[in-house]
């Protein structure tokens, strides 16, 4: 094993090494690796002298040997150590933190269902986005993920229609990494499957304090491909006793692009369990068109390029309004609510006011807030007023 004599101890000495090592550890294996990088073979020997004490502390048997190796053979002949021994010290590490993360996982029963991919399937670590995913990775077992909640607004800018919840990443101190960034990465190494999970489980949660306000969550294609989507989602919504009538799924055109097929049967099964659904970004892609035609969607949300450039030069300006208005027609001839995405400026909301959009989102309304703030503003908005 790569950590030993841990199941013994009591659970809060346990939680205090094993965070002073997430902490300590890598920033101690990237030291050695910055020594080895600049040549100076003091700073790799005070690191790996570092690394070995700490990871001894922990029983982290595998991590303080090769530590030690490489301490030794600078201090005996004052030469570097190897590159690969660098690199694999610094995937020990990583390898250390998921096991570390696994072994959390069964012992805590909150994090418990958290499933965690073996740190096996990694590539090399001197990837970036290997080391963002393993701390990912982390902090989903961790309970580091939040949601925020933007609220929709009625055409007139004035009551909140509806919410969209959006994940965020609380790296304790270390700057920000937002959904555009994170969401792509774990749909490439499959965190996404834990991630959606966690999100639903913390929206659903909130979702019982907003008086059956809908409340829109975005899925991931990769997500609506796996086998057993649908039934873990009503197990989801049964278990946590939620209505799905209150529930909006938002996805975007790329759902289609591999099985229509099993996508639109999937899109039936959802609505029929009372769930709407939303195609996200409309009007960026290739085939939003057709996605509308063949799919149950409820509602369309013309994505914020659009309306950004209703605040462009003229033609530009010009060409936007012109699409805007031809998706709300379509989207009303069809029976579909049309919604803006990105309204930030009065000029934007008194357009697409003025073409029949239903709903606005948008900074100029509200950016994306906490629970408490939403509850707040639903409290001073007389909400949910007819958005037709
Ligand atoms: P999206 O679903 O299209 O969400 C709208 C994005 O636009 C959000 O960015 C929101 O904060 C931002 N936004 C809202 N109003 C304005 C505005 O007036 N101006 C500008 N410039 N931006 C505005 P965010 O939160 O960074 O999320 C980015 C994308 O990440 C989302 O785009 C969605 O595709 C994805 N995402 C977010 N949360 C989740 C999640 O829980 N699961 C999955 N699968 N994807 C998520
Ligand atoms: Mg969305
Ligand atoms: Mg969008």
């Amino acid at each position: 094993p790569l950590i030993d004599g841990l199941q013994s101890g009591r659970a809060d000495f346990v939680r205090r090494v094993t965070g002073l090592y997430r902490q300590h550890g890598p920033q101690a294996a990237a030291d050695v690796a910055a020594g080895f990088a600049a040549g100076n073979a003091d700073a790799v020997a005070r690191a790996a002298h570092a690394l070995k004490s700490m990871s001894l502390n922990l029983g982290a048997k595998t991590v303080a040997a090769q530590a030690a190796g490489i301490e030794a053979a600078v201090r005996q002949d004052g030469a570097l150590p190897g590159e690969a021994d660098v690199a694999a010290l610094s995937q020990a590490v990583l390898e250390t933190l998921a096991a570390l993360d696994r072994l959390m996982a069964a012992t805590s029963p909150a994090t418990a269902s958290a499933p965690v991919p073996p740190a096996a399937s990694a590539p090399s670590s001197d990837d970036p986005d290997v080391a963002l995913a393993a701390e990912l990775q982390r902090a989903i077992s961790l309970g580091q993920l939040s949601v925020l909640y933007q609220p929709l607004f009625d055409r007139a800018g004035k009551s909140i229609v509806s919410c969209e919840a959006l994940v965020r990443w609380n790296r304790q101190g270390l700057p920000p990494v937002g959904p555009d960034r994170f969401i792509p990465l774990a749909e490439h190494s499959g965190l996404i499957h834990g991630l959606g999970a966690e999100v639903r489980r913390l929206v659903f949660e909130d979702m019982k304090r907003l008086g059956g306000l809908p409340v829109a969550v975005n899925v991931s294609p990769v997500e609506l491909a796996s086998t057993g989507f649908f039934e873990s989602l009503s197990q989801e919504t049964a278990l946590a006793g939620i209505d799905p009538g209150q529930l909006v799924i938002e996805v975007t055109e790329t759902a289609f692009l591999g099985e229509p097929e099993r996508v639109r049967e999937l899109f039936e099964r959802l609505r029929a369990t009372g769930i709407k659904l939303a195609l996200d970004d409309f009007g960026v892609g290739y085939s939003s068109m057709t996605a509308l035609r063949r799919f149950p969607f409820d509602k369309i949300k013309i994505d914020r390029e659009f309306v950004r450039a209703l605040d462009g030069e003229k033609h530009e300006a010009m060409e936007s309004l012109a699409i805007i208005q031809a998706i709300t027609g379509i989207g009303r001839a069809m029976g579909r609510e049309v919604v803006a995405e990105g309204v930030e400026t009065e000029a934007q909301h008194a357009k697409l006011r003025a073409s029949g959009v239903h709903a606005m989102q948008g900074w100029l309304f509200s950016k994306a807030v906490a629970l408490s703030e939403l509850e707040a503003m639903l409290g001073q908005s007389g909400r949910r007023s007819a958005a037709g």
